[in-house]
């Protein structure tokens, strides 16, 4: 019979109680502290794998939330942990990447885009097109203005110095070859990310 890890945990807590104290010859106390035992308190949530998002490492990590949006219920991320079936990091996780929980709770993370127009003092939320329609707009002005086809020794060259571009190397090989390309295709040199490659 196959046996989740959740099943697992959940039967160890209540065989351990339950072996301590019946090894003591109280049988009936132990059968009824296995009884009395707590449900392991992941065993509602819902499993979600991702990726550490600090670092090139990139280890895994299961998040566990409860709630479900279909439902109307608001998602609550409750606890976060190294995957232990991830081939990079096998369950472990480094500090940094243990307190992860902290910044998906963190009241400064940053959720959507927000802009802060000429003259104001305050971020404000806008649409993922508003976004990037502006992202699009300003790097092609930039490029237009900027981009440097020929040295002075007229060698072409193709460059545009200008403007920088951050990626991640937490994203997937498809993603970074995509993001090379795009940000190569332009002539942009800083191209910069955690993994710094
Ligand atoms: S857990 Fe630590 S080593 Fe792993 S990706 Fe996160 S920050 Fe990097």
């Amino acid at each position: 019979m196959a046996v989740t890890r959740r099943q697992f945990m959940k039967v160890s807590a209540a065989s351990l109680a339950a072996s301590s104290v019946g090894a003591l010859g109280f049988v009936d106390a132990g059968e009824a502290l296995a009884a009395g035992v707590r449900p392991f308190k992941l065993e509602r949530a819902t499993e979600t794998r991702n990726a550490c998002p600090y670092c090139a490492v990139a280890c895994g990590v299961i998040v566990y939330s409860l709630g479900d949006r279909s439902k109307n219920a608001r998602a609550e991320v409750l606890h976060v942990e190294g995957d232990p079936d991830h081939p990079v990091n096998r369950g472990t996780l480094c500090p940094r990447g243990a307190a992860v929980l902290d910044f998906v709770r963190s009241p400064n993370r940053t959720k959507y885009p927000m802009i802060r127009k000429p003259g104001s003092d305050k971020f404000e939320r806008v649409s993922w097109d508003v976004a990037m329609d502006r992202v699009a707009r300003l790097m092609k002005d930039d490029r237009d203005k900027n981009f440097i086809a020929k040295n002075r020794d007229g060698v072409t060259v193709n460059r545009w110095i200008s403007t920088g571009f951050f990626g991640t190397s937490s994203q997937s090989n498809e993603a970074g070859y995509l993001t090379y390309k795009l940000v190569r295709a332009t002539g942009l040199l800083g191209l910069e990310d955690q993994a710094r490659i």
